[in-house]
């Protein structure tokens, strides 16, 4: 993924890897750092329910590779489950980006 860094130096950069930290109270802070001026954009947090979600989500999508597995329902499920980590992510970005906890 290649990235801009805009609230930084401004320099394109290729995002290699992400990074995890816990922050504290479960929740993790995924992010990844610009190569050239070490700014650091969050790309998401997640709390114990939200990756619990995402658990459930990856099972649903090793469904799709399998041929005999009712596809439709899979995909039904993954739209429900990545609309319902999305809502809950926003959430918890704005709890924390707005200092409360
Ligand atoms: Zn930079």
């Amino acid at each position: 993924m290649k990235t801009n860094c805009d609230a930084g130096c401004h320099i394109a950069f290729e995002v290699e890897s992400f990074s995890t930290t816990r922050i504290g109270d479960g929740v993790d802070k995924i992010y990844f750092v610009c190569p050239h001026c070490q700014y650091e954009y969050v790309a998401f947090y997640t709390d114990p329910e939200i990756r619990e979600l995402q658990v459930k989500i990856r099972r649903i999508q090793q469904r799709f590779a399998n041929p005999r597995a009712d596809t439709v329902k899979a995909v039904q499920r993954e739209a429900e489950l990545k609309q319902q980590i999305k809502g809950k992510m926003d959430a918890l970005r704005a709890r924390i980006e707005s200092g409360q906890s």
